[in-house]
């Protein structure tokens, strides 16, 4: 049996079939994996209808995500999408994993600006987008899981991460970020020069993003404060 928000969801052998089940109604779906997905969804549209009007959005536009993305909503509304480690400043986030629980994968923010995360998925390749906006980008449910949360400004669980060990924390370390503070009076700066151009957390813009950089600049007559929010405002618009 598995929780989304008040829905208890589990294979009901006398129906027979998946079951999403609340104190107000109870609805049933197909048996196999089939339903367990539909009724898994059918529990997130319910409980979490932002998330799951996130998730349409980007599978409206993307629908070769569509399985990451709902994968990626159910991480998100189940908690396990977590506070980075502040030790570890490449962090953006650590995300549980689900299927086993002491497990958790590290989005990583890498020297040229993209995100990185250590699953097998990502590892494979994982998912590419056409999209001008993912540029660069390969996504996993985790890098999906964590854009989500930056995109419905959704609180990170504040779990204490596992301490990696010594070692692989060390391994592959980003040295290069010379600005972490948050540009908090920067909010009606306009940028220079495209040469220069970075986000109001200190990243740099990639090459591949300046368009919608400077259409966001153009548009909100401030710079977007990360690479994260301006995929948000670009896939929102
Ligand atoms: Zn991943």
């Amino acid at each position: 049996m598995k929780h989304i928000g008040t829905f208890a969801i589990w294979y009901d052998t006398a129906v027979p079939g998946w079951v999403a089940v609340s104190d107000k109604q109870q609805q049933s779906f197909g048996s196999g994996a089939k339903g367990e997905q539909e009724a898994t969804r059918y529990a997130l549209r319910e409980a979490f209808p932002q998330v799951a009007t996130a998730v349409d959005h980007l599978c409206t536009q993307y629908p070769e995500a569509t399985s990451r993305a709902w994968a990626a909503a159910e991480l998100l509304v189940l908690g396990h999408v977590l506070n980075p480690d502040p030790a570890e400043p490449d962090e953006v986030a650590r995300v549980r994993s689900q299927r086993q629980a002491k497990h958790q994968y590290r989005p990583l923010r890498q020297p040229d600006g993209t995100l990185a995360c250590d699953c097998p998925d990502f590892e494979r390749g994982g998912l590419a987008l056409a999209g001008e906006a993912f540029t660069n980008q390969l996504l996993c449910k985790h890098l999906l899981a964590y854009w989500l949360a930056c995109h419905l400004a959704w609180p990170l669980s504040r779990v204490t991460p596992t301490p990696l060990h010594p070692k692989r924390s060390h391994a592959g370390r980003f040295r290069g970020r010379a600005v972490t503070a948050v540009g908090q009076n920067n909010r009606h700066e306009l940028v220079p020069s495209v040469a220069a151009a970075q986000y109001a957390n200190g990243q740099p813009v990639l090459p591949a993003h300046l368009t919608h950089y400077k259409a966001y600049i153009a548009y909100t007559q401030q710079r977007p404060f990360s690479q994260e929010k301006l995929f948000s405002w670009s896939l929102g618009r």
